[in-house]
């Protein structure tokens, strides 16, 4: 729809900003790391009573540490951003899907999440790129972890009609109000602390890179259900030739 598109092209100008913006700060970044070194070796040379340099030192050493925080977020979001032509393979999502819950299956038995996997008939290949792939089902699971209780259920669905195949990702978990339902892929909209919220965004862009898309449905107390519909391998073409 044009209001979908218009709403893209913001979010995209917008972000093409922020990352010229966050590749500005660099220097000067790297320049107060720097001076903070030098007034701190200059600092212990001076005559001054030993308990102010080391307050003094303490305050540098802080500063210090907030210049690196600064610069592991730049990098962080640098690197979200950059765009990546897909590796487009053959792929069989369920068996993509079983690698990440493979990997996750730790933190899903810490947590005492039980997950299901249904699906109903065979499920055609798909072109995707199987690193990107990965990413989406890990960020996906992981807010699907991270919005349940112990003993929560994430059932994981998949399906094909003529056009698509999709995977369905439910949880029992918190859900998510109407007002964060609108902003859930803005980049840092997070409601947890120290979430980085990027994780949607990422997804987000990688299924659009594919050609599919991502939907969320959600009841506050209920849980949480994420589609993702990618085209199918003989539609793909035709789309993408079209
Ligand atoms: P982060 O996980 O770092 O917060 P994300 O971009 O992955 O960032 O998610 C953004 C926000 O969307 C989360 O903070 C949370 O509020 C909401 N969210 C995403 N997935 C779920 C889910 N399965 N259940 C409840 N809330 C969710
Ligand atoms: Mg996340």
């Amino acid at each position: 729809s044009t209001e979908q598109r218009i709403e893209d092209e913001r979010t995209s100008s917008v972000l093409l900003l922020a990352a010229g913006v966050a590749h500005e700060l660099g220097n000067p970044l790297n320049s107060l790391n720097i001076h903070l070194q030098l007034i701190d070796r200059k600092l212990k040379k001076l005559a001054a009573p030993a308990a102010a340099v080391d307050s003094l030192s303490d305050s540098i050493g802080i500063c210090r540490d907030e210049v690196r925080r600064l610069d592991g977020i730049i990098n962080n979001f640098l690197e979200a951003l950059r765009p990546r032509a897909p590796d487009l393979t053959e792929i069989h999502l369920l068996e993509v899907l079983d690698e990440v819950l493979h990997f996750q299956q730790n933190e899903l038995a810490d947590r005492k999440i039980e997950v299901e996997v249904e699906a109903s008939g065979e499920l055609p290949v798909i072109m995707a790129d199987r690193n990107q792939l990965k990413q989406v089902f890990f960020n996906v699971i992981k807010n699907a972890m991270e919005a349940m209780e112990p003993g929560g259920h994430l059932r994981l669905k998949a399906r094909s009609d003529d056009e698509s195949v999709y995977l369905l990702f439910g949880d029992t978990g918190v859900g998510i109000k109407q007002e964060d339902l609108l902003r859930l892929f803005e980049p840092y909209h997070t409601t947890k602390p120290g979430g980085s919220g990027l994780g949607l965004m990422i997804v987000q862009r990688i299924m659009r890179e594919h050609g599919g898309q991502v939907g969320v449905e959600s009841k506050a107390k209920v849980g949480t259900v994420v589609t993702l519909e990618f085209p199918r391998k003989d539609r793909r073409v035709r789309m993408l030739g079209s």
